[in-house]
């Protein structure tokens, strides 16, 4: 076990913190934290055997210099690890706080495979850029030269923005349209500030703003303005609006008061984060305080909801789901957080109806797991007569989200989908079968990670670049 270096060690030579007020015992604070950071990302990044077969690289949809950005922490040479961090991902901090590490780079470390405890990595690399950030490295979006061509992308999510800060820098004019008040897509609405905190997000927004990315938000596309007026607008379109559909629950009593969807109650809370009044959470009907809470489902999405709940002072929070903790698909460590966090996990159980209006409890079916289905998966299936009441005052619907159905949303049937709904695209270039049109992340894949949508976002610009180039070549002959 590698030695955890400790505060102890640490020297701050100054006066005595308690005489000189509570701002000074702060700055105190952060500047031995940041001592004990920088330690530990050194530690973590020396574990690093440099093992030459980087299986976290190839596992990292973004393919990251992992190897050479650890060995750069280990050096002390913290802004060359950065150059490296950032040469192929557009916003590391990010991925550092909230990529599934244990099913990617981590998962796969040599060392975490021989038994020994993965390299900290997503730690290292949020670290680096974070320090990027105080230390002034991190580069405004300045393009050496303006293009006249324009692109507008339709969704300011980790795919719209990634796509935007790539077109930027190349000179592009990029307009992005968002439905929302605020940028960010998921990363603002949707993940809790608990872990990815707001002002991270936000401090990308105005890193693009400020190199002249064009927002306009509040304005839903097929609403408040046409595709189409988008289209005759710029050269080219990305679409880059995710999947919010969500799946919703059957069963008598389905329809109950305090049965509400995931996203509103994380929006809700996510809302407070940024002091918004949010009415719904004063009113109590998406806040969780004082309440038995049953949360349905079992990937990230109800992850979040519990952690949420916990941290909304709920008297109790459960989480139900259909299938066992092997087969689940949200994050394993994402789990144990919530277990140590005081979630109770339900197991092989299913809604089948709901008693009271308003909720007073969620009627459960045990399950259990069947033959494995066509995808090699094992279905569950109910136990008879094995049911039970489970006390609930606010139930949360975590079953995942489908995409809305764009082509007939904003009426363009040429806009080809898949039978999931899922807009057809190349996945390399994000081509659509319309020209000149292009599409990334959830809405391309169904409900991802973000740093695929961050993967969708770059490839896509790359290959806008080469259509925007390829028409002023026409043009020009
Ligand atoms: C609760 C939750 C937690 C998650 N946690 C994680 C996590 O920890 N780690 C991880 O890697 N991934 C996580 N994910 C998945 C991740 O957030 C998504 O894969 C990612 O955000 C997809 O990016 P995107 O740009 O494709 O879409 P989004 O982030 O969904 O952004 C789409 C944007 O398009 C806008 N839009 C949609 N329709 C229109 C329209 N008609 N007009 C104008 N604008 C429109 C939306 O307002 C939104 O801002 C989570 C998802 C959820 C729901
Ligand atoms: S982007 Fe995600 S998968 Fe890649 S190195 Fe960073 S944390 Fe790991």
């Amino acid at each position: 076990m590698a030695k955890q270096p400790m505060l102890k060690f640490v020297t701050v030579e100054r006066d005595m913190p308690e005489k000189r007020g509570a701002e000074a015992r702060r700055e105190d604070f952060h500047e031995i934290y940041a001592e004990y950071a920088d330690a530990k990302a050194k530690e973590q990044a020396s574990r690093c055997s440099q093992c030459g077969v980087p299986y976290c690289q190839t596992h990292c949809p973004l393919h990251n210099n992992i190897p050479d950005w650890l060995r750069l922490t280990a050096e002390g040479r913290l802004q060359e690890a950065y150059q490296v961090s950032q040469a192929t991902n557009t916003f590391p901090e990010i991925c550092g706080r909230i990529c599934p590490q244990d099913r990617l780079c981590e998962g796969n470390c040599v060392i975490e495979q021989s038994g020994h405890g993965t390299v900290t990595i997503g730690a290292v690399e949020k670290y680096i850029t974070d320090t990027a950030w105080e230390e002034g490295w991190v580069e405004p979006i300045a393009p050496a030269q303006e293009r006249a061509d324009s692109v507008g992308i339709i969704g300011a999510g980790p795919g719209g923005l990634a796509a935007a800060d790539v077109l930027r820098r190349a000179g592009v004019q990029v307009t992005v349209y968002d439905r929302y008040d605020r940028g960010g897509g998921l990363l603002t609405y949707g993940i809790p500030g608990f872990k990815l905190e707001k002002d991270v997000v936000m401090r990308r927004m105005e890193q693009l703003e400020q190199g002249g990315v064009e927002f306009v938000l509040n304005c839903d596309v097929g609403k408040d303005i046409q595709f189409e007026e988008i289209r005759n607008k710029h050269n080219a379109v990305v679409i880059a609006t995710g999947v919010y559909k969500s799946r919703d629950l059957q069963g008598p009593g389905s329809g109950a008061k305090g049965i509400v969807k995931a996203l509103d109650y994380l929006t809700a809370s996510n809302r407070l984060c940024f002091g918004d009044k949010v009415p719904e959470i004063e009113s109590g009907e998406l806040n969780a305080e004082g309440k038995r809470v049953v949360v349905i489902g079992g990937g990230d999405t109800a992850m979040d909801c519990v952690r949420t709940a916990i941290r909304q002072g709920a008297t109790s929070v459960k989480c139900l789901y259909r299938r066992d903790r092997e087969n689940m698909p949200g994050s394993q460590r994402e789990v144990q957080n919530a277990e140590e966090e005081g979630v109770e996990f339900l197991w092989l159980s299913a809604p089948k109806g709901f008693a009271g209006d308003p909720v007073t409890a969620v009627k459960v079916q045990q399950m259990r797991l069947g033959q494995p289905d066509a995808t090699g998966r094992q279905s569950p299936e109910p136990i008879e007569g094995a049911e039970h009441e489970e006390p609930a005052d606010l139930v949360i619907k975590a079953l995942g989200f489908e995409p809305e159905e764009l082509p007939t949303l904003w009426n363009q049937e040429e806009l080809a989908v898949t039978r999931w709904g899922t807009i057809k695209a190349d996945f390399t270039t994000g081509q659509t079968s319309m020209p000149g049109v292009f599409a990334v992340g959830d809405i391309v894949r169904g409900a991802s990670l973000v740093v695929w949508a961050i993967r969708d976002g770059r490839d896509s610009a790359a290959a806008i670049l080469d259509h925007l180039n390829a028409a002023q070549s026409v043009a020009a002959e």
